[in-house]
């Protein structure tokens, strides 16, 4: 499988260094875009993939994990989509893209399908499994992180979530790649819990607790997590990796 970083930013990450989270999965039993943050389509479309692409899932409805996904959709049709999309995601990111462009699902000539995201099995293909756990992200009304498999690989996209969050721990347990975020530097620890997102070294427990071969850092702030390099360099530990904008991992 290969890991495509479309977007290692959080949603206040300032300048364009880092654009908002989105990640592209090419998997065996299909293309599955995670997140799909503000300019994902641009990345998308410059790869040609905006018409291949099958699932899309989003793990909560902060505008930097999905809002980039109805100018994705629309380009999509614009650049000759025919085939059927799944959009999974929770209930309120429908309404959104429904209140951005009212016409919008209905105008495209593919078929869109949003299905609701929930806990358990979401998708069984040859080459492409997908289950879905609650994230613990209060500030959203719903979360989840979204483990994948295909190739005898697995990975696990945490999304936004709080360290020590019992479903996430169950779902992550014995994957290959954790993809964690890791918004903010232990300096802003305190920022990170009150808003539920993990600092760098909580995310090398999480990583520790799944006994995951690869750690993946992204939803980066870079104003709240200044030191990641220096803090991931100190730790000296070759399974650590800091995600970057189109940065490839083959898995
Ligand atoms: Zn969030």
């Amino acid at each position: 499988m290969y890991l495509h970083v479309i977007g290692s930013g959080a949603g206040g990450s300032p300048g364009s260094r880092r654009w908002r989270a989105a990640n592209l999965l090419e998997a065996e039993g299909g293309l599955a875009v995670v997140d799909c943050g503000v300019g994902c389509h641009y990345r998308l479309s410059d790869r040609g993939l905006l018409t291949e692409i099958d699932y899309v899932f989003v793990t909560h409805s902060h505008m930097d994990h999905f809002l980039g996904l109805p100018e994705a959709l629309f380009q999509a049709h614009i650049e000759g989509r025919r085939k059927k999309l799944v959009v999974v995601a929770p209930k309120i990111v429908a309404r959104s893209i429904e209140a951005v462009s009212p016409n919008l699902l209905k105008a495209v000539n593919y078929q869109i399908e949003i299905r609701q995201a929930a806990p358990g099995p979401l998708l069984e293909l040859p080459g492409l499994k997908v289950e879905a756990a609650q994230a613990c992200h209060h500030t959203a009304e719903e979360a989840y992180a979204y483990r994948l498999e295909g190739g005898g690989t697995s990975l696990l996209f945490t999304g936004d979530t709080s360290p020590n969050c019992g479903p996430v721990r169950r779902l992550g347990r014995g994957v290959d790649v954790l993809i964690h975020e890791a918004t903010c530097n232990e300096q802003n620890a305190e920022i990170c819990a009150k808003y539920a997102h993990t600092t760098t070294l909580q995310a090398v427990r999480e990583a520790d607790a799944a006994g995951a071969h690869l750690l993946v850092l992204t939803h980066i702030d870079d104003g709240f997590n200044p030191t990641i390099y220096r803090d991931v360099k100190n730790i000296g530990r070759k399974d650590v990796v800091i995600a970057e904008d189109n940065m490839w991992l083959r898995i």
